[in-house]
């Protein structure tokens, strides 16, 4: 097996495409997708595909930057074997840890071949059955009326949670929060403030919220991520599930967040720990009682359907969180694994992720997702 799975050819390519809308949190924002592409191909001629991610407004990393590390890369990948994935995984961990996204490309294309290779849905390296994941749908900043009629298509097409974005201005945030709410009284709600809030005026907002009569399910990184005591805070008094995020930034963070007690739960994101690491994460806060949720950045179908073998392997995430393959216009990815309803179902994969870019001329899976239906555009119709 060793010969045939030997890494013949790795490149890497940009991943560019249009969004319906601009993705607008309270760091920045993405105007367009600007990932890259890496793909090896092994001496049997199975090929494997990742992708990095690159989030300029939240880690720093850049296209460019990333394009050039996957590049030089490429060229010592040749000649090693996929089955060393681990070793690999560990060297790219270190070689680009200040570019972890595209250590993540690199894992994900040597996990999608070998488990390709293998005739294997990618989900089996982390467990044995895949768990069916339900993705909430993201609310991007904007007015309340725009978070209410997003909210409307959102729930019309099927998907059951929201996830609003928060900028900090208390008023607003409770406007659109409620607008949503309204728009689909049974859905729950999650809110993500990207650290916008100082504690006090967190904790106010949630108040307002629940006087107000709205569900809320989880709070996510309300406070600025150096603020460890502030998320602490957040998370004894508010009495609703609070979820770690920007401050996470690696293994040592997600100990200190189960020994301290800093909040109930914690997003895993393979763009900023990859899928070796990001399995061992995912491992230890289950055992220690802290809730899932599985997160990315601005990543096509690729990208989140390698997430979702990771934790539909793993099991334990409660909170999915998905949804941008929904916030691209153009259709660069094929594959069937993710319902308009925002459901991944990855019993269907034979082998490997599932999806591929749609360039390598794949036939069309039947039912396949076409990543053009969007609340967005309903809103777009309405003139907002
Ligand atoms: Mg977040």
């Amino acid at each position: 097996m060793k010969n045939e799975t030997l890494i013949k050819k790795a490149r890497a390519s940009l991943l560019n495409a249009r969004l319906n809308q601009p993705f607008k949190i309270a760091t920045g924002a993405h105007n367009s997708l600007e990932n890259v592409l890496f793909e090896i191909e092994l001496a049997d001629g199975t090929r494997g595909f990742g992708e990095a991610a690159p989030a300029s407004h939240i880690t720093g990393e850049t296209q460019k930057k990333t394009l050039a590390n996957l590049q030089g890369t490429a060229k010592m990948l040749e000649g090693l074997s996929a089955c060393d994935y681990l070793e690999i995984s560990r060297a790219c961990a270190t070689g680009l840890s200040d570019n972890r996204c595209a250590a993540t490309a690199v894992e994900a294309a040597l996990l999608d071949a070998l488990s390709k290779h293998l005739k294997m849905p990618m989900y089996k390296f982390f467990g044995p059955k895949p768990r069916i994941l339900a993705t909430d749908m993201t609310i991007v900043l904007g007015t309340a009326e725009e978070a209410e009629i997003c909210g409307r298509a959102i729930a019309k097409r099927g998907i059951k949670s929201f996830k609003i974005k928060l900028n900090g201005d208390i008023s607003l945030d409770f406007a659109r929060t409620l607008a949503v709410a309204e728009s689909a009284p049974r859905n729950p709600v999650r809110l993500d403030a990207n650290q916008a809030y100082p504690p006090a005026k967190m904790m106010e907002l949630v108040r307002e919220l629940k006087k107000a009569k709205v569900q809320l399910e989880l709070i996510e990184q309300p406070v600025p991520k150096d603020d460890w005591e502030g998320l602490r805070e957040v998370s004894r008094k508010c009495g609703v599930c609070v979820c770690a995020d920007e401050a996470l930034a690696g293994m040592e963070d997600i100990v200190r967040l189960i020994k301290g007690g800093y909040a109930q739960a914690a997003n895993i994101k393979t763009a900023k720990f990859g899928f070796i690491l990001g399995a061992e994460m995912a491992r230890l806060c289950v055992s220690n009682g802290i809730k899932l949720m599985i997160g990315g950045m601005m990543e096509s179908l690729l990208a989140m359907t390698a997430s979702a073998h990771l934790a539909a392997g793993v099991g334990g995430f409660d909170f999915v969180d998905l949804d941008t393959p929904f916030f691209i216009k153009d259709n660069i990815m094929r594959g069937g694994v993710l319902s308009n309803s925002g459901v991944y179902d990855l019993s269907k994969v034979k082998s490997g992720l599932g999806v591929t870019p749609c360039n390598y001329g794949i036939k069309k899976t039947p039912g396949a997702f076409a990543g053009t239906v969007h609340g967005v555009q309903m809103a777009k119709k309405s003139r907002i």
